[in-house]
């Protein structure tokens, strides 16, 4: 008996005949089992990739299942499938199927790729225990021209020291299906609120903060393009920061490695107890997509952990939306950040000297 699946294209995927395809299913419940697949045993089929991403408050599960989509597609394609539906990389149980990119490999056949609403996967794991299923997939993404997209800059010029940057930023692109209200209209309003609240102090932090709002990172062009753009001043940013997982309250704060018990660190911690948030003992070992080619260059990356535990019942879906936020947390997370911001701006902190000599 035919139904419906609710499902979504992959961010790059290319599109299906007019006519869509049409093909039996093989049915893999983790992605290893996918990639232990033996080339060609995936010849005309649609591969399905129905493994579950773990609810976490730090994101983790996130991190753990984004190769099923990023890579899934080139995997399944080398194998000799003619599609690749993936359950999404979600938390919720709504059939609003979740987006992003994926990566073709160069040297893998381009087939069209979709995220299964996560109901949809759950139906196809059912129905694929009693037999051979077929599906007919149609896609119509497009590619269009490449078309210019624009890092937006703002500084407070430092009083003492301008030539010292802290670099706080968000990025402004966002999915088609929603609004970006979470990812990343959130974290553009927290690092704009930050610097607001700063620059209407009666005396200006000793150190610039500059705010870069990044224009492409989902695609993952705007990190890049503003680390070469500005290779010349990687040396002056004392440290980085990105706010980009949602609009719900700040937890804990992990700075950079060595930073935890120095004096800055334990000031932190004393103005962001009262707040809510403490200060995690661990470095943190990244600080978000856009600020990754600063952090390669040697730029001191901080981490501000958002508490994440209902961010990807949303995330990448049409439900993106404004109601999803309560401004109490959002106004939480402006606080921590201001305070942190500030801190860096008002002290001489030199992040690089704290960090441990690599053994
Ligand atoms: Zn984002």
């Amino acid at each position: 008996m035919p139904q419906h699946l609710a499902v979504t294209a992959l961010g790059g995927s290319v599109a299906t005949d007019a006519n869509g395809v049409e093909a039996e299913i093989s049915l893999f419940r983790t992605y290893d089992d996918l990639l232990a697949a033996a080339p060609g045993s995936l010849n005309g089929k649609i591969a399905v990739v129905t493994q579950r991403m773990v609810r976490a408050q730090d994101g983790s599960g996130y991190g753990a299942a984004n190769p099923i989509r990023r890579r899934g597609p080139s995997e399944a394609g080398k194998r000799g499938a003619v599609a690749y539906l993936l359950r999404s990389l979600g938390t919720d149980n709504h059939r609003l199927p979740h987006t992003g990119a994926l990566n073709y490999d160069d040297g893998a056949p381009r087939i069209p790729a979709a995220a299964l609403a996560i109901p949809d996967a759950d139906q196809l794991e059912r129905l694929a225990a009693q037999g051979p299923v077929r599906i007919h997939l149609l896609l119509t993404s497009t590619v269009r021209e490449s078309a210019p997209s624009w890092n937006v800059v703002g500084e407070i010029k430092g009083g003492e020291r301008p030539d010292e940057i802290v670099l706080i930023g968000g990025h402004l692109d966002s999915w088609d299906l929603g609004t970006g209200a979470t990812d990343d209209g959130a974290g553009v309003a927290i690092v704009f609120g930050a610097a607001r609240l700063i620059a209407g102090l009666p005396q200006r932090p000793r150190r610039t903060i500059r705010v870069v709002l990044f224009g492409a990172e989902e695609m993952n062009f705007s990190g890049a393009a503003y680390a070469q753009a500005h290779q010349g001043e990687t040396g002056k940013i004392v440290v980085a920061g990105e706010a980009d997982f949602g609009a719900r309250n700040v937890y804990s704060v992990q700075l950079p490695a060595g930073a935890a018990a120095s004096d800055f660190g334990q000031t932190l911690d004393r103005i962001i107890a009262p707040l809510g948030a403490n200060l995690d003992r661990r470095p943190a070992l990244g600080g978000g997509d856009d600020i990754r080619e600063l952090q390669k260059a040697g730029v001191p990356v901080v981490s501000l952990r958002q508490d994440g535990l209902d961010y990807f019942d949303t995330h990448h879906t049409a439900d993106d939306t404004l109601d999803k936020i309560d401004p109490k947390q959002l106004n939480q997370a402006v606080a921590v950040w201001s305070a942190f911001t500030y801190l860096a701006a008002a002290s001489d902190v030199d992040f690089r000297s704290l960090a441990p000599a690599a053994k």
